[in-house]
């Protein structure tokens, strides 16, 4: 049976500061913050998530999902790849912290690791979509919700056209899907950033962190 804290679940991605001497100091003693970051699929979550590592040491918490690897993804560090049997299988031993099926697959936050290192006053990062930062946000209350808005929904279209892989009724769904998660951001989320420019939406997050952290 998988342990949800099991080698390789627990293969800690820590983010590394390019420049330490640039990196932000978001409180040191206590608890770690738990920082929840969604947004719609081109937004620029990714960018904006890697420009926030340069600037805060997080641990990134590695999800498990029942989809398929994609080139270039590594098992145990981008996802731990499972099948749905092991997937369910931990849900039933409670080895999640928030779960939800997304785009026909299953995703999942492992409970231990994510304690642990928030037990350890470091902070936990995980990149996650609404309906699994609403059950954080339900079991976790001090997690910070922070959801990345693009500029303006004309902006995202070009954006997803800009990607030149996807088509024109994949463009349309992605785009109610965004509407949705947009409207659902505005009631349930802490923090909207929007992304005009990536370094200063990931300034933006530093200094939500650090007002956080001071109360
Ligand atoms: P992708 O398959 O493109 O890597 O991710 C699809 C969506 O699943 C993204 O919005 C991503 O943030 C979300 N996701 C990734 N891991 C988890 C997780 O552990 N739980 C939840 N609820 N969503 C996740």
């Amino acid at each position: 049976m998988p342990d949800p804290a099991r080698p390789g679940t627990g293969a800690a991605v820590e983010s590394q500061p390019v420049d330490s001497e640039n990196e932000e100091s978001v409180g040191g003693e206590g608890r770690g913050i738990l920082v929840v970051v969604s947004g719609p699929s081109g937004a620029g979550k990714t960018s904006v998530v890697q420009a926030l590592a340069e600037r805060v040491t997080f641990h990134f918490s590695v999800s498990w999902t029942t989809r398929e690897q994609r080139p270039g993804e590594r098992d145990g560090v981008d996802y731990v790849f499972v099948d749905r049997s092991e997937f369910e299988e931990a849900i039933r031993q409670e080895g999640f912290l928030e779960w939800a099926e997304y785009s026909g697959h299953l995703y999942g936050t492992p409970r231990p690791q994510v304690l642990t290192h928030l037990d350890r006053g470091e902070h936990v990062l995980l990149d996650i979509e609404n309906d699994g930062a609403g059950q954080v946000k339900r079991s976790y209350p001090e997690a910070m919700l922070i959801f990345i808005l693009p500029p303006s929904m004309e902006e995202l279209e070009q954006r997803l056209r800009g990607r030149g892989d996807t088509t024109d009724g994949d463009i349309t769904k992605r785009l109610a899907v965004a509407d949705r998660q947009i409207a659902d951001a505005r009631d349930n989320y802490d923090f909207l950033v929007t992304n005009s420019e990536v370094g200063a939406a990931a300034d933006e997050i530093v200094s939500i962190l650090a007002a956080a952290a001071s109360r």
